[in-house]
């Protein structure tokens, strides 16, 4: 298979104010400018009330943005809710879905994944789409079935494949500093990369992220594991120096 350019997102998740916000996207964009952009691919996943700012910061920049989050209709009565049109007018190119963090707080489904997915492909979005198990489902030897049905759920065949990432993302190593081991992450990736491969040539070639704690100092070895084609980043992304290493870890 060809070599698939890497992608790093970073997520701040429900961090950052206008007070740091912006500055933040300043420090990477001045990182870039003085080393080079790296090889892979860089997106930035800042909250809602920073996406505007964000934006404007990194128009006509190497680095993309993207929101932690969309609705699956196009406009109505949904308090509180952002539309993928919506994102894509201000400047968004990608949206993350299905969290593990709205799916344990929001009691998001599979289901509702792939209906956002569909409004977010629809309105020229890619989303990553993030799968895992729980340390209950590791435990139980449930893992490789766990994220088989949420693949087919979440990002089901009828899915756009060139618009689509998918994020293996443990629930067990989310803000826990405890990673996935090499072996544990190899297995997973495999058998995502099997299971889309199965679906056509189109879908052997969707970008497969490891996320779950990783940082500075394990993304070398992590990135290096068969089939992981970049890296979804939490805590490690709001420090922008050990974002940028990361970044750099992808070859
Ligand atoms: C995430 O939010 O997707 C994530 C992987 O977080 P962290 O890197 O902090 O574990």
């Amino acid at each position: 298979m060809a070599e698939l350019r890497p992608l790093v997102a970073g997520n701040w998740k429900m961090n950052g104010l206008l007070a740091d916000g912006p500055d933040r996207a300043r420090d990477l964009l001045t990182l870039v400018e003085r080393k080079g952009a790296p090889h892979a691919e860089i997106l930035l996943f800042p909250p809602a009330t920073l996406l505007a700012p964000v934006a404007e910061i990194l128009r006509s920049s190497a680095i993309g943005l993207g929101a932690q989050d969309c609705h699956s209709a196009e406009t109505g009565a949904h308090t509180g809710d952002i539309s993928a049109a919506m994102l894509a007018e201000i400047g968004c190119s990608h949206v993350i879905l299905g969290h593990s963090e709205r799916r344990r707080d929001h009691g998001e489904t599979s289901a509702q994944v792939a209906a956002k997915l569909a409004a977010a492909q629809g309105q020229g979005l890619t989303a990553i789409v993030c799968l895992g198990e729980t340390l209950e489902e590791r435990d139980a030897g449930r893992t490789l079935a766990v994220v088989e049905t949420q693949l087919a759920e979440s990002a089901p065949a009828g899915a756009m494949p060139g618009r689509l990432v998918i994020a293996y993302e443990p629930v067990w190593a989310i803000g826990t500093g405890r990673t996935a081991t090499e072996e544990q992450v190899a297995e997973v990736h495999g058998h995502l990369r099997g299971l889309l491969a199965a679906r056509g040539a189109e879908f052997a070639t969707v970008r497969l992220l490891y996320g779950g704690s990783v940082n500075a100092g394990n993304a070398e070895n992590l990135m290096a594991v068969a089939n992981v084609d970049g890296a979804l980043v939490g805590g490690a992304s709001l420090k922008i120096e050990d974002f940028w290493t990361i970044a750099g870890s992808c070859h």
